[in-house]
């Protein structure tokens, strides 16, 4: 180690860092944070920032600093990039110590924690997840969003992949993992989820916040609370006031929707771009506040499964359409309503300023108007919505006669208390004020008694309150009154004793001002802390009105119908529709279509042209299942519709390739879920399966699912195809109907009627779509001449299946999954020859 690494103040560095491994060690010096050896390498890279060194020749060090004042933009992009930044600062006063000044590390900033309104969006939940293992029997999931305090915990079987999954679906940014955690599920969290992994050995109880979790059984939940905590005590460095009440969620509470399903139906964000244009999100948010944006959010992330809980929903937004002035007025009530939610939050943390205060003020004094116009719609929505509101009326009149309405942002600069809060406080200032009158009629005063016209008073920070007169005139000024200060090329500058006494005063009163309204903002942050519990409950009050009168709104503006929930896993859709394909095509041009998967049944196969609208068709369902069971309202003339309790979809998807494995892969993956995980109650979604290997692999594949789910699950299931020939399984399947996808044919083209009608389908329109998409006519053509070759065998086998009856001999193509290739090989021309015979026998009949 070189001569650089060991002066005082490195070694202090070197200490510190060895505490802090794991993280970006931001070493506070003077007015820069400074980083060093291979931290100051990769922060210069990833900031593309200069790297210096610290020293000479083969004693520097690699070096590189941010100005303390603008870290915070540096940090946040190191922070996004999924890092961790230790912040050391400066503990004591530079000036009053000999030697290296004390400097701790007062904050830890990581993924999970990080609060800053700036870079996260006001409408997402910003989590970290803590875990707790029981042996292998069983674990505990918890979230938290630091920002606003909300914690709730999920208990889970030793079942590990679930545990991976639900810490994915959580949309976590940092995972907090005891020392034991799966080595394998904590690679793929980094990997693939680009969760952060911290490892937090503790997990003892901590009495302190014991009130929080008290009303929950299950010791597991208890040590992943303690785990969290411990972390968050570690990295926040003070205590954590604002968490809230930890709130149980039972893992069967909640339609369930893994990653991939909730990817597929682009419920937050799309497919290709991942923006909220485009997803169910984009065409559902209609709320006014952030808060309310976010438990929108939350809500589709977790659709319910209670009736009587859906169905409350529902009503109120019955309710909310049924008045619509009254609803106008709230929500324009609730625009000027701040987030509460994490207004609290930074409270309790000691981060809000006075500017936010009022704010909060503002938004509280709202509460009148919205109480009026929510009573105008149902006096119930009062005691619902309003019930704790008076505790609020205090809490106004604290904040209006202590802080200022044009508080600055900054809390240590003055300007934040109104005159009359503080008795002592307003005579500094009088005292500040009463100086500065004293000072200003000092020029006119001073001109007078000297005859100089252009003598001037003036004030610099490093002098202070000065009278400046020029070289020309200090002949004049009077004897022994005047004491020089400073010179200028063209002036002097003086004093008088008068003069400093006032300046004394004036810097005196000013000095205690904004240390006396510092405390006195203090003060008042303390008081408004009180109201935390309440403040959280009243803004979670308000989300749950804003979504709920932003579910009238979209409605109302896209004719949704209230669904019928039903016990008999009856699903009647008429008149459906998908609810963001229709927003996005030309108005009025959607084609309604009708769904009918009652009685027995249970599964739908859709053939059709690609491109006739049958994916568009699944998700239309899938997301009317999920819409409902938010408490919207849906897309269609009627719906009646049971109650899911999983979705699983299998839809080709465009991000296959980013993962790295095969399309055919995932796809076998997702088949996999859902047939070891549906149930009788679950919807099942699966679009093209078996696509992606051979014609005779997948299609064998393709109707062994099918006959697995009609054996094994009884889930009611959509299956698309483009294997004509599983058309005649329907057959024999008495669960499984055909239905098809229509489209009308004019002269060589060919029109997507975008209908689902009842029967299979009969041919491909491949060649059509591709002349629609522009490929050189000498391809289409080709491709349509030699689409007349292929189509005979196939041709001849639907033929066949029309005229079963007739003919003894025909056996329906049944592939089972197990016969080797070359059986099935055996098998399909038999069928084909057959098929061929059965044609000609009809021929000659028809002749
Ligand atoms: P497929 O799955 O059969 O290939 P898609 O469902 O992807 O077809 O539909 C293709 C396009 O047709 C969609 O992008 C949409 O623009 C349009 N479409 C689908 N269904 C309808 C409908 N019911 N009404 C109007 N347009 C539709």
């Amino acid at each position: 180690m070189g001569q650089q690494a060991q002066t005082p103040m490195m070694k202090q560095y070197l200490k510190i860092k060895s505490q802090h491994e794991d993280a970006f060690l931001f070493f506070r010096l003077g007015d820069f944070y400074e980083l060093f050896y291979e931290d100051a390498k990769r922060a210069a890279s990833e900031l593309e920032i200069t790297l210096t060194s610290r020293g000479k020749g083969e004693d520097a060090i690699p070096m590189c600093g941010v100005p303390h004042h603008s870290a915070d933009g540096y940090m946040a992009t190191l922070i996004e990039k999924g890092y961790k930044i230790a912040i050391c600062e400066q503990v004591e006063n530079p000036k009053s110590v000999k030697g290296v000044v004390k400097r701790e590390v007062t904050k830890v900033l990581t993924p999970g924690t990080w609060m800053n309104d700036k870079q996260i969006g006001a409408k997402e939940n910003h989590y970290i997840v803590s875990v707790a293992l029981d042996n292998a029997k069983a674990y505990g999931l918890l979230r938290c969003d630091v920002s606003t305090g909300e914690v709730s915990v999920t208990p889970g079987t030793g079942d590990w992949d679930e545990l991976y999954e639900e810490i994915v679906a959580s949309q976590a940014r940092e995972a907090v993992l005891p020392p034991d955690f799966p080595a394998r599920l904590q690679e793929q969290l980094q990997k693939q989820a680009h969760v952060v992994v911290s490892i937090e050995e503790k997990a003892e109880k901590i009495a302190a916040y014991d009130a929080l979790i008290a009303h929950i059984d299950e010791p597991v939940l208890h040590a992943a609370f303690a785990r969290l905590l411990h972390y968050l005590l570690a990295t926040e460095k003070q205590a954590l006031n604002h968490l809230q009440q930890v709130v149980y969620v039972p893992a069967d509470a909640y339609l369930k929707m893994d990653e991939h399903a909730k990817r597929n139906l682009e419920l937050t964000e799309t497919l290709r771009d991942k923006k909220k244009r485009g997803s169910l999100l984009f065409v559902l948010d209609q709320t006014m506040t952030a808060m309310g944006g976010r438990l929108l959010r939350k809500w589709l992330e977790r659709p319910l499964m209670r009736q009587s809980t859906i169905e409350a929903r529902q009503q109120t937004v019955q309710l909310f359409l049924d008045h619509y002035f009254e609803r106008e007025a709230l929500r324009d009530a609730l625009k000027e309503v701040y987030d509460i939610e994490r207004l609290a939050a930074r409270v309790s943390c000691g981060h809000v300023n006075a500017r936010e205060l009022v704010q909060l003020k503002r938004s509280l004094m709202k509460i009148p108007e919205l109480q009026q116009q929510a009573a105008r719609i149902d006096t119930s929505f009062l005691t619902r919505w309003f019930g704790e509101v008076e505790s609020f009326q205090t809490l106004v009149t604290l904040l209006d006669s202590s802080i200022s309405e044009d508080a600055p942002t900054s809390v240590t600069d003055g300007g934040l208390i109104v005159t009359g809060f503080s008795e002592k406080l307003d005579q500094y200032r009088a005292a500040s004020r009463d100086g500065k009158k004293w000072i200003s009629a000092l020029e006119q005063k001073e001109r007078e008694q000297t005859g100089i016209r252009s003598l001037k008073v003036g004030y610099n920070k490093v002098f202070g309150y000065y009278i400046e007169v020029t070289r020309a005139n200090t002949h004049l000024i009077p004897e022994g009154r005047y004491e020089r200060k400073q010179t200028l090329t063209n002036a002097e500058r003086y004093v008088t004793p008068e003069l400093k006494e006032k300046e004394a005063l004036i810097l005196g009163a000013e000095e205690k001002m904004v240390e006396l309204e510092y405390e006195l903002f203090t003060n008042v942050r303390k008081e408004v802390a009180e109201y935390l519990p309440h403040l959280q409950r009243f803004a979670h009050h308000v989300s749950e009105m804003d979504v709920l009168a932003s579910f009238a709104v979209v409605a109302e503006a896209n004719q949704y119908v209230c669904p019928h929930l039903n016990d008999t896993r009856d699903v009647t859709i008429e008149g459906g529709r998908h609810p963001v394909v229709e927003t996005v095509i030309q108005r009025g041009s959607y084609v309604q279509n009708d769904i009918d998967l009652t009685g027995s049944r249970d599964m739908l196969l859709i053939t059709g042209p690609n491109m006739g609208g049958k994916s568009t068709y699944m998700r239309q369902l899938a997301l009317t299942v999920v819409m409902t069971q938010i408490g919207s309202f849906v897309p269609a003339t009627s719906a009646a519709l049971p109650i899911f309790d999983q979705i699983f979809t299998r839809i080709g998807a465009a991000d296959d390739l980013a993962s790295g494995q095969s399309t055919f892969m995932v796809e076998m993956l997702e088949t996999k879920d859902a047939l070891m995980k549906a149930t009788k109650q679950s919807l099942i979604i699966l679009d093209e399966i078996g696509r992606g290997t051979s014609t005779y692999d997948g299609m064998a594949l393709a109707q062994a699912i099918i006959e697995y789910i009609d054996e094994h699950i009884g889930a009611k299931t959509l299956f698309s195809t483009h294997y004509h020939e599983l058309t005649t399984l329907a057959e024999s399947l008495p669960t499984l109907r055909n239905v098809h996808v229509a489209v009308a044919e004019k002269d060589e083209d060919v029109v997507f009627l975008h209908q689902v009608i009842e029967g299979a389908a009969d041919r491909s329109y491949g060649v059509y779509v591709a002349k629609l998409a522009g490929l050189p006519d000498a391809v289409t053509e080709r491709a349509r001449t030699l689409l007349q070759t292929f189509e005979q065998p196939a041709l001849a086998t639907k033929e066949v299946a029309a005229v079963t009856e007739e003919v003894t001999e025909y056996t329906p193509v049944q592939l089972p999954l197990f016969q080797t290739d070359e059986e099935i090989a055996r098998k399909e021309t038999r069928t084909v020859k057959s098929g061929e015979k059965a044609v000609l026998d009809k021929i000659c009949e028809v002749d």
